[in-house]
């Protein structure tokens, strides 16, 4: 990033991943003082204008003049949430999508992070998954809506990078959590939906917890806070439309039964887990390469799953009463 004051929106501020880069932008601005006077970040919710909305997306845009971009917001959620409404994952998040990167046009942002998901590569690939396999087939059927709508941002980002040269990119983290999670029982992703489930299971004295699913499917996991750093990096150093892909190690995935167990011990619940095989799975594994990540920031270093599994227990146990349930 230039020399020059910098104001940077950040679309879907209030979610978990926005919290996390504010989180991460506070503690900068405190130990760098000389960069906090130069850049100015503006961390916006729906509460602030409906991004489905042309007119108020343009709204926004005149209020903040923003000279770069992180576009968080999306319509976001877990499996059975995406299955059951994957014409409005598509629909609103393309309308979003649309009106966002429009607006970073017509205003000459000078770049803009968007964010793709590795859940939005092919079903049937080859692993590990990297950047160049975005559109290589069919997205897993569960969840075709969201992916559809994610994958036109890289090509709206190409098609702005292409005529006008903007500078438009977009990350693929893996999945992620930490605090400010939606913790929904009909809505959330794995982990946030594990962790509340087993909060009300301690509450009520029940003796087994129930997991969804076999426990076997394998997933990459990034604690927000890692996320928000990486993206941060990627704002002021990444300089290509092409996507990159953030996620931790391929040798640090691990099963929703480890998920289920970390958050048991981290709760220090003494039940026992059960597996209801009756529902559904979801893609087995997804295992993506962050080859690419390595090779720009070698050094960069994960939270460890368990301790970042800790820390998103123990904000949820604090923050329970006014996190999104
Ligand atoms: P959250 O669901 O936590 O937050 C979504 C954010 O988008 C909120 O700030 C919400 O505002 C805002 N938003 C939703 N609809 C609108 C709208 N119509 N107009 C304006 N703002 C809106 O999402 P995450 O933080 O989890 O995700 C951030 C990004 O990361 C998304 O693009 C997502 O696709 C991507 N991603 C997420 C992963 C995950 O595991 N969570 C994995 C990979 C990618 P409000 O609070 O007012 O509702």
């Amino acid at each position: 990033m230039s020399e020059e004051k910098s104001v940077i929106l950040v679309t879907g501020g209030s979610g978990l991943v926005g919290q996390a880069i504010k989180t991460v932008v506070d503690e900068e601005r405190k130990l760098d003082t000389e960069r906090a006077s130069k850049e100015t970040w503006i961390f916006c919710s729906s509460k602030d204008g409906d991004l489905r909305d042309k007119a108020q997306t343009d709204a926004l845009f005149d209020k903040y003049k923003p000279t770069h971009v992180i576009h968080l917001a999306a319509i976001v959620g877990g499996l059975f949430q995406n299955m059951s409404h994957n014409l409005e994952f598509f629909r609103e998040n393309m309308a979003i999508n649309d009106n966002v990167l429009h607006a970073c046009f017509k205003n000459n942002v000078k770049k803009v992070v968007s964010c793709l998901s590795t859940c939005i590569f092919p079903d049937k690939i080859t692993y590990p998954i990297d950047e160049t396999m975005v559109h290589n087939g069919l997205p897993h059927p569960s969840n075709y809506g969201y992916s559809y709508a994610k994958r036109m941002v890289d090509i709206l980002n190409r098609g702005y990078n292409s005529q006008h040269g903007c500078a438009f990119t977009s990350v693929i983290p893996c999945n992620v959590f930490g605090a400010h999670d939606n913790f929904s029982a009909s809505a959330a992703h794995v982990v946030p939906a594990l962790v509340r489930r087993m909060h009300d299971a301690l509450g009520a004295g029940d003796p087994t917890f129930t997991v969804l699913g076999t426990g076997k499917p394998l997933r990459q996991f990034i604690y927000s806070l890692d996320l928000a750093k990486l993206m941060i990096w990627v704002l002021r150093n990444y300089n290509s439309v092409e996507p990159i892909i953030l996620s931790v190690d391929e040798d640090d995935e691990v099963t929703i039964s480890d998920v289920a167990e970390a958050i048991k011990k981290a709760y220090g619940y003494r039940g026992q887990i059960v597996y209801d095989t009756s529902k559904a799975d979801g893609q087995f594994k997804k295992t993506a390469s962050n080859k690419k990540l390595r090779s720009l920031y070698r050094d960069f270093t994960f939270t460890p799953f368990d301790e970042a599994i800790r820390e998103t227990v123990a904000w949820f146990i604090q923050n329970r009463d006014h996190a999104r349930l």
